[in-house]
């Protein structure tokens, strides 16, 4: 596995000026030191709207392995996945053993399945989990002819072999920059190990990132083989200038580019409730807030109520320039 690191300058952020007679807390300095993979299987199902709001309050974006049967059965969910910012793969038709199938088996599964998954969510993929990890030569170069590249992964979450919350964050905290761990749809164990996934992996300044269809690895959103306009990458630097009983304020700072989109995310229960100098789009549990430019400069706010959790900061968890 290639590592793909993002160049990314970690900003020393001075302490900010407290006013209203309460010490400001240390600033941040955030950002990505490198990308993970996360991808999750066997969807789309029943229970896709719960994982991708998990996935949004968390302000994570994650690759979808879906069979063409589901993604046929559950057209909505197979779009509400794209609509929430998730990239999707193909997992097969309907989880066969693919080894045991034909050259023409292999093609025809494989076709029927990317083009039920385009059908109902106007992507083509150009990712291919094979079912169990199985797979030879023949299959990848059927894979290969049909424009998909082979994902298999680096860490198994092991949430489909009955793994606890505990258990998946433990073998989570294994990933490293540019790795993909498996994990799946429809497990409620899963569900509710993203908050301390999160937590785990923005404590190394891990992001999570796309799987490049180019190097098989995990890189920065939009960035793989496609970067934006601009160079890519930018640094965004938190600080906390004012902290009163109820609320706080965040100033960040962007270098490295004049436009840009920066993801920040608070612990919920907090939410955030104003912005100023940016085009802002909260989420629906205004936990999470994307932040672009329009021309106010390079240093945005927002003010978060506390609603009970005063410990934590907001965060940020990107910044993308173009
Ligand atoms: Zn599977």
């Amino acid at each position: 596995m290639s590592l793909a690191r993002a160049t990314v300058r970690l900003a020393v952020v001075v302490a900010a000026i407290a006013l209203g007679g309460v010490a400001a807390t240390p600033a941040s300095a955030a950002t990505c030191n490198g990308y993970v993979g996360l991808t999750f299987d066997d969807g789309p199902t029943g229970s896709t709207g719960s994982l991708l709001s998990v996935l949004q309050s968390n302000g994570v974006r994650a690759t979808m392995f879906n069979t063409g049967q589901n993604a046929q059965n559950n057209r909505s969910a197979a779009q509400q996945q794209v609509a929430a910012g998730m990239w999707v793969g193909n997992h097969s038709w309907n989880h066969a053993h693919m080894t045991t199938m034909t050259q023409a088996q292999m093609q025809s599964d494989l076709s029927q399945t990317n083009s039920a998954i385009q059908s109902a969510t106007g992507v083509r993929p150009q990712l291919f989990r094979p079912p169990y990890g199985e797979t030879n030569g023949t299959l990848q170069s059927v894979a290969s002819s049909l424009g998909l590249r082979q994902i298999i992964w680096d860490v198994d979450s092991q949430d489909w072999n009955g793994a606890s919350v505990s258990q998946i964050v433990s073998n989570a905290s294994r990933l490293q920059a540019g790795q993909i761990i498996l994990m799946h749809d429809g497990i409620a164990n899963t569900r509710s190990a993203i908050p301390q996934i999160m937590a785990n992996l923005t404590s190394r300044n891990l992001c999570p990132g796309m799987i490049s269809p180019s190097t098989g690895g995990a890189v920065a959103p939009d960035g793989g083989g496609n970067p934006p306009p601009g160079g890519g990458t930018c640094t965004a630097s938190a600080s906390y200038p004012n902290v009163w009983g109820d609320r706080y304020n965040t100033s960040v700072t962007v270098s490295g580019a004049t436009s840009w989109t920066v993801v920040v995310a608070v612990t919920q229960p907090q939410r955030i409730v104003t912005t100023w100098n940016g085009t802002a789009s909260l989420d629906s549990t205004a936990s999470v807030l994307t932040m672009r430019s329009n021309g106010s400069g390079n240093t945005f706010g927002f003010t978060t109520m506390f609603n009970g959790n005063s410990g934590g900061r907001a965060q940020i968890r990107s910044c993308t320039a173009g």
